[in-house]
């Protein structure tokens, strides 16, 4: 460059811009384009390539972050081979994430132990790097802070925050009964999902057991029906994946027989997943 004033003015611009990766790599990408003989418009775009391709990491970055993974969970290290009871090509057909233009729902449903929630993980991770905004929440931790909102006459902004988004995940749906007032809640929650943004639902539930957690048996056939609308079923119903790790790495090679529960019917009039 011509004079040291210009490179500061340069710098300076580049930042007003928020160009920051411009600012950090045009002299490297200037002196390999002048060493290959390519021309000003080759220089350009392979700058402008660079900010863009680090702009959307960066989005997809914070997308992860405001989606409050507990931990993250990738799809390639899901074992498909220790889980047999699990539909892989519906997974990795989901993974595709047209279920999210449709705003359909993906129910896990389940024992303990059988990757339910890395599941569940990993399709909203990759979801956010699909460019959707994703939030995680336990269910029981939900309720607990939407009884919390109410109490401050909050939950209209709660609602149009949940609005914003394409994908809501809720784990561990079952394991905790709710009160009334939690479960009514949880139903305002699925209603207010219900065809605008996807939700994925982990439980260890069969469906007719989940009027013992919900308390009613009206709201229950009411929430069940909104979310068993437009849903992918994945089953895992084989051995817990932790049990069989512990037992790998202790060498007790026995099997434990009768830890699975029956296979979770699907409630009545609800459609089947599209498979
Ligand atoms: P669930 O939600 O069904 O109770 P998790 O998803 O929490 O089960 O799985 C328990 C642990 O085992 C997690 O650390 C998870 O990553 C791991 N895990 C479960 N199944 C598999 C699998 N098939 N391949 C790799 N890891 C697995
Ligand atoms: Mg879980």
């Amino acid at each position: 460059m011509s004079t040291e004033s210009n490179r500061i003015l340069l710098k300076h611009h580049l930042e007003k811009l928020r160009l920051p990766t411009v600012r950090r790599e045009w002299e490297a990408v200037a002196a390999s384009s002048a060493k290959d003989g390519r021309d000003y418009g080759d220089f350009l775009f392979a700058l402008t390539e660079r900010e863009l391709i680090e702009r959307e990491q960066r989005a997809a970055g914070r997308r992860i972050k405001s989606a409050k993974f507990p931990v993250i969970k990738n799809l390639e290290d899901f074992d498909f081979g220790a889980q047999s009871s699990i539909n892989e090509t519906l997974v990795r057909q989901l993974a595709a994430g047209e279920y999210l233009e449709g705003r359909e729902n993906v129910l896990l449903i389940g024992n303990s132990g059988t990757g339910k929630t890395h599941l569940a993980s990993a399709l909203g991770f990759i979801a956010c790097a699909q460019g959707r905004r994703v939030r995680f929440w336990s269910a029981t931790t939900l309720v607990t802070h939407m009884l919390e909102m109410r109490e401050q006459r909050d939950l209209k902004r709660f609602f149009a925050q949940m609005g914003k988004h394409d994908l809501i995940l809720l784990d561990e749906l079952g394991y905790v009964p709710f009160s009334k007032a939690g479960a009514e809640l949880l139903f305002e929650v699925i209603s207010q999902a219900y065809e605008r943004l996807s939700l994925i639902v982990t439980t260890n539930l069969p469906f007719e057991q989940w009027t013992e957690v919900m308390g009613s048996e009206r709201l229950t056939g009411a929430l069940l029906d909104r979310l068993t609308h437009r849903v992918h079923i994945i089953e895992a119903n084989g051995e817990s994946y932790r049990l069989k790790d512990a037992r790998k790495r202790y060498g007790n090679t026995k099997r434990e027989e009768g830890t699975a529960p029956g296979t979770p019917r699907r409630p009545p009039g609800s459609s089947a997943s599209r498979e």
